[in-house]
Protein backbone atom coordinates (compact mmCIF):
# COMPACT_ATOMS: atom_id res chain seq x y z
CA UNK A 1 0.00 0.00 0.00
CA UNK A 2 1.38 3.36 -1.01
CA UNK A 3 0.29 6.95 -0.48
CA UNK A 4 0.31 8.99 -3.80
CA UNK A 5 0.67 12.28 -1.17
CA UNK A 6 -2.56 13.27 0.81
CA UNK A 7 -5.88 13.87 -0.72
CA UNK A 8 -7.91 16.31 0.07
CA UNK A 9 -10.26 14.61 2.91
CA UNK A 10 -13.37 15.67 0.71
CA UNK A 11 -14.81 12.56 1.19
CA UNK A 12 -14.40 12.44 4.73
CA UNK A 13 -15.75 16.11 5.44
CA UNK A 14 -18.85 14.82 3.49
CA UNK A 15 -19.73 12.00 5.36
CA UNK A 16 -18.88 13.86 8.37
CA UNK A 17 -21.61 16.43 7.56
CA UNK A 18 -24.02 13.46 6.48
CA UNK A 19 -23.35 11.84 9.69
CA UNK A 20 -24.02 15.32 11.71
CA UNK A 21 -27.45 15.13 10.59
CA UNK A 22 -28.00 11.35 12.13
CA UNK A 23 -25.87 11.19 14.42
CA UNK A 24 -24.82 13.50 17.57
CA UNK A 25 -21.47 15.17 16.75
CA UNK A 26 -21.45 12.86 13.40
CA UNK A 27 -19.68 9.89 16.09
CA UNK A 28 -20.39 7.02 18.20
CA UNK A 29 -17.70 7.58 20.46
CA UNK A 30 -16.72 11.21 21.14
CA UNK A 31 -12.70 11.37 20.95
CA UNK A 32 -13.28 10.48 17.27
CA UNK A 33 -14.82 13.56 16.49
CA UNK A 34 -11.71 15.77 16.52
CA UNK A 35 -13.30 18.31 18.96
CA UNK A 36 -9.79 18.83 21.02
CA UNK A 37 -7.84 18.82 17.98
CA UNK A 38 -9.95 20.13 15.49
CA UNK A 39 -10.35 19.52 11.66
CA UNK A 40 -11.87 16.41 10.17
CA UNK A 41 -12.05 13.32 11.18
CA UNK A 42 -10.77 10.99 8.54
CA UNK A 43 -13.52 8.28 7.49
CA UNK A 44 -11.66 5.12 7.46
CA UNK A 45 -12.51 2.47 4.35
CA UNK A 46 -10.47 -0.12 5.37
CA UNK A 47 -7.20 -1.43 7.51
CA UNK A 48 -5.01 -3.48 6.80
CA UNK A 49 -1.51 -4.52 9.28
CA UNK A 50 -0.15 -1.07 10.36
CA UNK A 51 -2.19 0.88 7.66
CA UNK A 52 -5.64 2.82 7.77
CA UNK A 53 -6.93 3.74 4.25
CA UNK A 54 -9.55 6.68 4.01
CA UNK A 55 -12.34 6.98 2.05
CA UNK A 56 -10.39 9.18 0.01
CA UNK A 57 -7.74 6.94 -0.70
CA UNK A 58 -5.27 8.18 1.92
CA UNK A 59 -3.35 5.59 3.79
CA UNK A 60 -1.98 6.41 7.02
CA UNK A 61 0.45 4.64 9.68
CA UNK A 62 -2.35 3.80 12.61
CA UNK A 63 -0.96 4.75 16.00
CA UNK A 64 -4.49 4.40 17.30
CA UNK A 65 -5.15 0.72 16.93
CA UNK A 66 -8.35 0.85 17.52
CA UNK A 67 -7.77 2.46 20.94
CA UNK A 68 -5.71 -1.12 22.12
CA UNK A 69 -7.45 -3.77 20.77
CA UNK A 70 -5.40 -4.27 17.12
CA UNK A 71 -1.92 -5.99 19.01
CA UNK A 72 -1.73 -7.92 16.10
CA UNK A 73 -2.70 -5.25 13.60
CA UNK A 74 -5.23 -5.04 11.41
CA UNK A 75 -6.93 -7.66 9.34
CA UNK A 76 -4.70 -10.34 10.72
CA UNK A 77 -4.95 -13.57 7.98
CA UNK A 78 -5.15 -15.81 11.00
CA UNK A 79 -7.65 -13.99 12.85
CA UNK A 80 -9.62 -13.48 9.95
CA UNK A 81 -9.59 -17.05 9.06
CA UNK A 82 -10.51 -18.27 12.74
CA UNK A 83 -13.45 -15.03 12.36
CA UNK A 84 -14.69 -16.36 9.31
CA UNK A 85 -15.07 -19.60 9.44
CA UNK A 86 -16.62 -19.06 13.02
CA UNK A 87 -19.07 -16.95 11.23
CA UNK A 88 -19.81 -19.72 8.62
CA UNK A 89 -20.99 -21.46 11.31
CA UNK A 90 -23.66 -18.71 12.33
CA UNK A 91 -23.17 -15.74 14.65
CA UNK A 92 -24.76 -15.73 17.98
CA UNK A 93 -26.96 -18.82 19.23
CA UNK A 94 -27.77 -17.15 23.08
CA UNK A 95 -26.65 -20.37 24.59
CA UNK A 96 -22.93 -22.08 26.01
CA UNK A 97 -20.04 -22.58 23.24
CA UNK A 98 -16.86 -23.98 22.77
CA UNK A 99 -14.47 -20.60 21.98
CA UNK A 100 -15.92 -18.95 25.15
CA UNK A 101 -14.98 -22.25 27.16
CA UNK A 102 -11.67 -21.93 25.18
CA UNK A 103 -11.05 -18.18 25.66
CA UNK A 104 -11.59 -18.44 29.71
CA UNK A 105 -9.08 -20.76 30.21
CA UNK A 106 -6.93 -19.06 28.26
CA UNK A 107 -7.42 -16.26 30.27
CA UNK A 108 -7.88 -17.87 33.60
CA UNK A 109 -4.14 -19.55 32.77
CA UNK A 110 -2.79 -15.85 31.90
CA UNK A 111 -3.47 -13.85 34.50
CA UNK A 112 -4.22 -14.12 38.49
CA UNK A 113 -8.01 -14.75 38.30
CA UNK A 114 -9.71 -18.18 38.82
CA UNK A 115 -13.13 -17.80 37.38
CA UNK A 116 -14.18 -15.15 34.40
CA UNK A 117 -17.69 -13.67 33.13
CA UNK A 118 -17.59 -12.25 29.69
CA UNK A 119 -19.41 -8.94 28.76
CA UNK A 120 -19.53 -6.93 25.86
CA UNK A 121 -17.50 -3.50 26.58
CA UNK A 122 -15.20 -2.22 28.91
CA UNK A 123 -17.84 -0.20 30.66
CA UNK A 124 -19.92 -3.37 31.24
CA UNK A 125 -16.85 -5.05 32.88
CA UNK A 126 -15.79 -2.26 35.44
CA UNK A 127 -19.78 -1.41 36.07
CA UNK A 128 -20.60 -5.41 37.00
CA UNK A 129 -17.14 -5.69 38.77
CA UNK A 130 -18.32 -2.88 41.06
CA UNK A 131 -21.75 -4.43 40.89
CA UNK A 132 -20.26 -7.42 42.27
CA UNK A 133 -17.85 -6.04 45.03
CA UNK A 134 -20.61 -4.43 46.48
CA UNK A 135 -23.12 -7.47 46.70
CA UNK A 136 -19.99 -9.31 48.14
CA UNK A 137 -18.67 -6.74 50.57
CA UNK A 138 -22.15 -5.37 51.42
CA UNK A 139 -20.92 -2.33 51.62
CA UNK A 140 -21.63 1.12 49.19
CA UNK A 141 -18.86 3.12 48.76
CA UNK A 142 -15.96 2.87 45.98
CA UNK A 143 -13.03 4.99 45.75
CA UNK A 144 -11.15 6.04 42.33
CA UNK A 145 -8.49 8.04 41.32
CA UNK A 146 -8.92 11.63 39.24
CA UNK A 147 -7.63 10.97 35.96
CA UNK A 148 -8.91 6.99 36.08
CA UNK A 149 -11.50 6.27 33.25
CA UNK A 150 -13.24 3.50 33.64
CA UNK A 151 -15.68 3.89 30.91
CA UNK A 152 -19.37 5.66 31.53
CA UNK A 153 -20.53 3.86 34.29
CA UNK A 154 -22.91 6.21 36.05
CA UNK A 155 -20.92 6.21 39.52
CA UNK A 156 -17.49 6.10 38.00
CA UNK A 157 -18.38 9.64 36.17
CA UNK A 158 -17.17 11.43 38.82
CA UNK A 159 -14.29 13.77 39.43
CA UNK A 160 -13.09 14.68 43.16
CA UNK A 161 -14.46 17.46 45.23
CA UNK A 162 -12.07 19.90 46.60
CA UNK A 163 -9.37 18.44 49.07
CA UNK A 164 -7.83 15.28 50.00
CA UNK A 165 -10.68 12.78 50.42
CA UNK A 166 -14.06 13.93 49.64
CA UNK A 167 -16.49 12.60 48.16
CA UNK A 168 -17.25 13.09 44.54
CA UNK A 169 -19.32 15.46 42.02
CA UNK A 170 -20.69 14.58 38.72
CA UNK A 171 -18.42 15.07 35.36
CA UNK A 172 -21.73 15.06 33.46
CA UNK A 173 -25.17 16.45 33.48
CA UNK A 174 -27.41 12.95 33.53
CA UNK A 175 -25.53 11.13 36.65
CA UNK A 176 -27.45 12.74 39.46
CA UNK A 177 -25.82 13.68 42.25
CA UNK A 178 -27.28 10.31 44.60
CA UNK A 179 -25.26 8.32 41.72
CA UNK A 180 -22.05 9.18 42.97
CA UNK A 181 -23.02 9.65 46.53
CA UNK A 182 -20.96 6.68 47.33
CA UNK A 183 -17.95 7.36 45.21
CA UNK A 184 -14.32 8.92 46.99
CA UNK A 185 -11.94 10.71 44.29
CA UNK A 186 -8.57 10.88 45.04
CA UNK A 187 -4.96 11.99 42.99
CA UNK A 188 -3.09 9.05 41.93
CA UNK A 189 0.33 8.01 42.85
CA UNK A 190 -0.53 9.72 46.54
CA UNK A 191 0.04 7.30 49.22
CA UNK A 192 -1.02 10.10 51.64
CA UNK A 193 -4.42 10.66 50.20
CA UNK A 194 -5.06 6.82 50.32
CA UNK A 195 -4.37 6.78 53.67
CA UNK A 196 -6.51 9.06 54.47
CA UNK A 197 -9.79 8.18 52.39
CA UNK A 198 -9.40 4.87 54.15
CA UNK A 199 -8.65 6.28 57.97
CA UNK A 200 -11.67 7.92 57.34
CA UNK A 201 -13.87 6.08 55.06
CA UNK A 202 -12.44 2.29 55.23
CA UNK A 203 -15.39 0.74 57.36
CA UNK A 204 -17.87 1.55 54.62
CA UNK A 205 -15.60 0.78 51.36
CA UNK A 206 -16.60 -2.50 49.08
CA UNK A 207 -13.75 -1.32 46.27
CA UNK A 208 -11.15 0.69 45.03
CA UNK A 209 -10.58 0.73 41.64
CA UNK A 210 -7.50 1.83 39.72
CA UNK A 211 -6.25 1.56 35.93
CA UNK A 212 -3.85 -0.99 36.51
CA UNK A 213 -1.59 1.45 34.80
CA UNK A 214 -3.17 4.65 34.01
CA UNK A 215 -3.49 5.33 30.12
CA UNK A 216 -6.28 7.30 29.83
CA UNK A 217 -4.56 11.13 31.01
CA UNK A 218 -1.44 9.87 28.98
CA UNK A 219 0.37 7.03 30.63
CA UNK A 220 1.17 7.20 34.13
CA UNK A 221 2.45 4.36 35.13
CA UNK A 222 2.30 3.63 39.06
CA UNK A 223 4.91 4.81 41.53
CA UNK A 224 6.81 1.13 42.26
CA UNK A 225 5.15 -0.44 44.88
CA UNK A 226 1.91 1.53 44.77
CA UNK A 227 -0.08 -1.11 43.19
CA UNK A 228 1.10 -3.21 45.73
CA UNK A 229 -0.50 -0.50 48.43
CA UNK A 230 -3.27 -0.54 46.64
CA UNK A 231 -3.64 -4.72 47.37
CA UNK A 232 -2.87 -4.32 50.79
CA UNK A 233 -5.13 -1.38 52.09
CA UNK A 234 -7.89 -2.68 50.47
CA UNK A 235 -6.75 -6.13 52.41
CA UNK A 236 -6.48 -4.27 56.18
CA UNK A 237 -9.96 -2.85 55.93
CA UNK A 238 -11.94 -5.55 54.07
CA UNK A 239 -12.66 -4.15 51.17
CA UNK A 240 -11.92 -5.64 47.21
CA UNK A 241 -9.39 -4.23 45.09
CA UNK A 242 -10.45 -4.23 41.62
CA UNK A 243 -7.51 -3.94 39.00
CA UNK A 244 -8.84 -2.49 35.42
CA UNK A 245 -6.97 -3.84 32.53
CA UNK A 246 -9.31 -2.93 30.07
CA UNK A 247 -6.67 -1.33 28.28
CA UNK A 248 -3.27 -2.63 29.63
CA UNK A 249 -4.63 -6.10 29.80
CA UNK A 250 -2.67 -8.00 27.25
CA UNK A 251 -1.25 -5.20 26.03
CA UNK A 252 1.40 -4.12 28.47
CA UNK A 253 2.56 -6.95 28.40
CA UNK A 254 1.37 -10.71 27.79
CA UNK A 255 0.21 -10.87 31.34
CA UNK A 256 -1.02 -7.08 31.13
CA UNK A 257 0.21 -4.46 34.10
CA UNK A 258 0.19 -7.41 36.35
CA UNK A 259 2.56 -8.85 34.39
CA UNK A 260 4.69 -5.89 35.27
CA UNK A 261 4.42 -6.09 38.76
CA UNK A 262 2.27 -7.90 41.16
CA UNK A 263 3.57 -11.30 39.08
CA UNK A 264 6.69 -10.14 40.92
CA UNK A 265 5.72 -8.41 43.97
CA UNK A 266 3.72 -11.51 45.14
CA UNK A 267 -0.07 -9.73 45.46
CA UNK A 268 -3.40 -10.26 43.18
CA UNK A 269 -5.97 -8.22 42.59
CA UNK A 270 -9.42 -9.52 43.93
CA UNK A 271 -11.31 -8.83 40.70
CA UNK A 272 -10.16 -7.83 37.18
CA UNK A 273 -11.17 -5.90 34.45
CA UNK A 274 -10.47 -7.12 31.01
CA UNK A 275 -11.26 -5.88 27.27
CA UNK A 276 -9.97 -4.51 24.28
CA UNK A 277 -7.11 -6.83 23.00
CA UNK A 278 -9.14 -9.78 24.63
CA UNK A 279 -11.65 -9.32 21.87
CA UNK A 280 -9.25 -8.89 18.92
CA UNK A 281 -11.30 -6.36 17.31
CA UNK A 282 -14.88 -7.44 18.43
CA UNK A 283 -17.25 -6.02 21.21
CA UNK A 284 -15.29 -8.18 23.91
CA UNK A 285 -14.77 -7.79 27.38
CA UNK A 286 -14.48 -9.82 30.75
CA UNK A 287 -14.51 -9.51 34.40
CA UNK A 288 -12.83 -11.76 36.57
CA UNK A 289 -10.80 -12.66 39.87
CA UNK A 290 -11.46 -14.39 43.16
CA UNK A 291 -13.50 -18.04 43.08
CA UNK A 292 -15.34 -17.03 46.37
CA UNK A 293 -15.96 -13.52 44.72
CA UNK A 294 -17.11 -14.63 41.38
CA UNK A 295 -19.01 -17.51 42.79
CA UNK A 296 -21.59 -14.59 44.34
CA UNK A 297 -22.56 -14.09 40.45
CA UNK A 298 -25.29 -14.98 39.09
CA UNK A 299 -26.24 -17.49 38.40
CA UNK A 300 -24.15 -19.20 41.28
CA UNK A 301 -24.87 -16.24 43.73
CA UNK A 302 -27.51 -13.71 44.29
CA UNK A 303 -25.83 -10.95 42.19
CA UNK A 304 -27.38 -10.52 39.11
CA UNK A 305 -25.66 -10.08 36.11
CA UNK A 306 -26.41 -11.11 32.46
CA UNK A 307 -26.03 -10.21 28.40
CA UNK A 308 -27.43 -11.17 25.24
CA UNK A 309 -24.87 -10.84 23.21
CA UNK A 310 -21.75 -11.75 26.12
CA UNK A 311 -19.49 -14.48 24.80
CA UNK A 312 -20.82 -14.04 21.65
CA UNK A 313 -18.66 -17.01 19.38
CA UNK A 314 -17.17 -14.26 17.20
CA UNK A 315 -16.01 -12.06 19.32
CA UNK A 316 -14.53 -14.52 21.76
CA UNK A 317 -13.17 -16.19 18.43
CA UNK A 318 -11.37 -13.53 17.48
CA UNK A 319 -10.22 -12.96 21.27
CA UNK A 320 -9.14 -16.39 21.20
CA UNK A 321 -7.13 -16.31 18.22
CA UNK A 322 -5.78 -12.88 19.02
CA UNK A 323 -4.14 -14.06 22.24
CA UNK A 324 -2.81 -17.18 21.18
CA UNK A 325 -1.03 -15.61 18.33
CA UNK A 326 -0.06 -12.90 20.41
CA UNK A 327 3.96 -14.70 21.77
CA UNK A 328 6.58 -13.34 23.32
CA UNK A 329 7.70 -12.75 19.61
CA UNK A 330 4.99 -9.85 19.24
CA UNK A 331 5.59 -8.01 22.41
CA UNK A 332 9.23 -7.83 21.77
CA UNK A 333 8.32 -6.20 18.15
CA UNK A 334 6.28 -3.42 19.69
CA UNK A 335 8.65 -2.83 22.33
CA UNK A 336 11.16 -2.29 19.87
CA UNK A 337 9.37 -0.24 17.37
CA UNK A 338 8.12 1.72 20.96
CA UNK A 339 11.83 2.39 21.71
CA UNK A 340 12.81 3.33 18.51
CA UNK A 341 9.62 5.73 18.35
CA UNK A 342 10.46 7.49 21.49
CA UNK A 343 14.36 8.03 20.99
CA UNK A 344 13.12 9.84 17.81
CA UNK A 345 10.70 11.60 20.05
CA UNK A 346 13.11 13.03 21.91
CA UNK A 347 15.81 13.74 19.13
CA UNK A 348 13.41 15.74 17.07
CA UNK A 349 11.52 17.14 20.21
CA UNK A 350 15.11 18.47 21.65
CA UNK A 351 16.36 19.64 18.32
CA UNK A 352 12.84 22.02 18.32
CA UNK A 353 13.28 22.99 21.48
CA UNK A 354 9.90 21.36 22.52
CA UNK A 355 9.50 20.93 26.14
CA UNK A 356 8.31 16.90 26.54
CA UNK A 357 8.10 13.87 28.38
CA UNK A 358 7.74 10.39 27.35
CA UNK A 359 6.34 8.04 29.92
CA UNK A 360 5.82 4.18 29.17
CA UNK A 361 4.59 1.09 30.82
CA UNK A 362 5.48 -2.26 29.38
CA UNK A 363 4.86 -1.85 26.25
CA UNK A 364 2.91 1.26 26.68
CA UNK A 365 4.16 5.00 25.82
CA UNK A 366 2.63 8.06 25.32
CA UNK A 367 4.17 11.91 25.03
CA UNK A 368 2.87 14.44 26.97
CA UNK A 369 3.82 18.51 25.84
CA UNK A 370 5.65 19.31 28.81
CA UNK A 371 8.78 18.93 31.12
CA UNK A 372 8.70 17.17 34.33
CA UNK A 373 7.68 13.75 35.49
CA UNK A 374 3.44 13.20 35.79
CA UNK A 375 2.53 11.38 37.88
CA UNK A 376 -0.92 12.55 38.52
CA UNK A 377 -4.05 13.95 36.82
CA UNK A 378 -2.85 17.24 37.69
CA UNK A 379 0.64 16.92 36.46
CA UNK A 380 -1.16 15.64 32.97
CA UNK A 381 -3.39 18.65 32.88
CA UNK A 382 -0.14 21.01 32.70
CA UNK A 383 0.50 20.18 28.93
CA UNK A 384 0.43 22.36 26.04
CA UNK A 385 -2.84 21.54 23.94
CA UNK A 386 -2.18 24.07 21.60
CA UNK A 387 1.19 22.17 20.93
CA UNK A 388 -0.66 19.13 20.55
CA UNK A 389 -3.06 20.02 18.06
CA UNK A 390 -0.22 21.43 15.53
CA UNK A 391 2.17 18.49 16.09
CA UNK A 392 -0.59 16.10 15.53
CA UNK A 393 -2.29 17.92 11.84
CA UNK A 394 1.22 17.77 10.85
CA UNK A 395 1.97 14.29 11.62
CA UNK A 396 -1.77 13.32 10.07
CA UNK A 397 -0.67 15.44 6.69
CA UNK A 398 2.53 13.58 6.64
CA UNK A 399 0.25 10.48 7.39
CA UNK A 400 0.40 9.05 10.43
CA UNK A 401 -2.56 8.71 12.43
CA UNK A 402 -2.15 9.75 16.44
CA UNK A 403 -4.79 9.50 18.83
CA UNK A 404 -6.93 13.21 18.73
CA UNK A 405 -6.05 14.36 22.17
CA UNK A 406 -3.39 14.78 23.80
CA UNK A 407 -4.22 12.62 26.24
CA UNK A 408 -4.10 9.47 24.47
CA UNK A 409 -1.75 6.44 24.91
CA UNK A 410 0.10 5.95 21.50
CA UNK A 411 -0.60 2.30 20.25
CA UNK A 412 1.57 0.36 18.39
CA UNK A 413 1.22 -3.68 17.13
CA UNK A 414 3.20 -6.18 15.87
CA UNK A 415 2.72 -5.08 12.23
CA UNK A 416 4.45 -2.01 12.78
CA UNK A 417 7.34 -2.85 10.60
CA UNK A 418 10.13 -1.02 9.12
CA UNK A 419 8.17 1.01 6.36
CA UNK A 420 5.22 1.91 8.94
CA UNK A 421 7.83 3.08 11.86
CA UNK A 422 9.95 4.96 8.92
CA UNK A 423 7.36 6.78 8.47
CA UNK A 424 6.27 8.04 11.15
CA UNK A 425 10.36 8.86 11.92
CA UNK A 426 10.23 11.01 9.03
CA UNK A 427 6.82 13.11 10.05
CA UNK A 428 8.42 13.79 13.22
CA UNK A 429 11.17 16.76 12.72
CA UNK A 430 8.05 18.99 10.95
CA UNK A 431 5.72 17.87 13.39
CA UNK A 432 8.01 18.75 16.16
CA UNK A 433 8.91 22.26 14.37
CA UNK A 434 5.21 22.94 13.94
CA UNK A 435 4.51 21.83 17.60
CA UNK A 436 7.30 24.37 18.78
CA UNK A 437 6.36 27.48 16.85
N1 LIG B 1 -11.48 0.90 31.43
C1 LIG B 1 -10.41 1.41 30.81
C2 LIG B 1 -9.09 1.44 31.52
C3 LIG B 1 -10.51 1.91 29.51
O1 LIG B 1 -9.42 2.41 28.91
C4 LIG B 1 -11.76 1.87 28.87
C5 LIG B 1 -11.91 2.41 27.50
O2 LIG B 1 -11.07 3.05 26.96
C6 LIG B 1 -12.85 1.33 29.55
C7 LIG B 1 -12.68 0.85 30.83
C8 LIG B 1 -14.20 1.27 28.91
O3 LIG B 1 -14.18 0.33 27.87
P1 LIG B 1 -15.25 0.42 26.69
O4 LIG B 1 -14.90 1.63 25.89
O5 LIG B 1 -15.08 -0.87 25.95
O6 LIG B 1 -16.60 0.53 27.33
Amino acid sequence: MTSAGPVSPTGSADLFARAQRVTPGGVNSPVRAFNAVGGTPRFIRSARGAWLTDVDGNDYVDLICSWGPMLLGHAHPQVQEAVTEAVSRGTSYGTPTVPEVELAEEIVTRTPIEKVRFVSSGTEATMSAIRLARGFTGRDTIVKFAGCYHGHVDSLLAQAGSGLATHAVTSTPGVPEAFVAETLVIPYNDPQALAAVFAEHGHKIAALITEAAPGNMGVVPPLPGFNKLLADTCREHGALFISDEVMTGFRASRQGQWGLDGAHEGWRPDLITFGKVMGGGFPAAAFGGRADVMSRLSPEGPVYQAGTLSGNPIATTAGLATLRLATDEVYDHITAAGETIKAAVTETFTAAGLPHRIQATGTMFSVFFRDGEVRNFDDANAQSLPAYTAFFHSMLDAGVYLPPSAYETWFLSGAHDDRAIQTVLDALPAAARAAAA
